[in-house]
């Protein structure tokens, strides 16, 4: 996934959470920038590697490292108790779910994206690589956008 498509998912997300429950304030400078920054953090470690098409192969293409990031914030949000500071760490965590689920979707093949789900018990990764399965979801998407059109 590029750059921009993970900027677009990142607010998306904050969008979402808008658009289910508006109340909750996600449609704040503030939080979508969060989500943008969730959505854009775990690239970076394109900058620890010596060859870029090699930056997934590190910690940050994970979900176990994600999950302790979680767990971390939700005990810092715990321990602050101010709903802003909740709302920016949960809007930077359902920016980083949004790139893994990118990167997990829109692998383009064997070590072309995909991420380590199951590190560290397996260095592989995993993508939703079933191309029968994807054209057919999106020949399905577009027979139901010309009939309902
Ligand atoms: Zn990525």
């Amino acid at each position: 996934m590029t750059p921009f498509a993970h900027v677009t998912a990142g607010y998306l997300v904050t969008q979402a959470v808008d658009l289910i429950n508006p109340s909750l304030g996600f449609n704040s400078p503030e939080i979508i920038i969060a989500g943008i920054f969730g959505a854009n953090i775990i690239d970076f470690d394109v900058f620890l590697v010596k060859k870029p098409i090699e930056h997934r192969n590190t910690i940050f293409h994970t979900l176990i490292f994600w999950i302790g990031i979680f767990i971390f914030l939700f005990i810092i949000a715990n321990f602050l108790n101010n709903q802003f500071i909740t709302k920016l760490f949960l809007s930077f965590s359902l920016g980083i779910i949004s790139h893994l689920f990118l990167d997990w979707y829109a692998a383009r093949g064997k070590g072309v994206g995909g991420i380590r789900l199951l590190y560290p018990y397996s260095k592989k990764h995993f993508a939703i690589i079933i191309f029968g399965l994807i054209t057919f979801l999106n020949r399905s998407f577009f027979l139901f956008l010309k009939i309902f059109r």
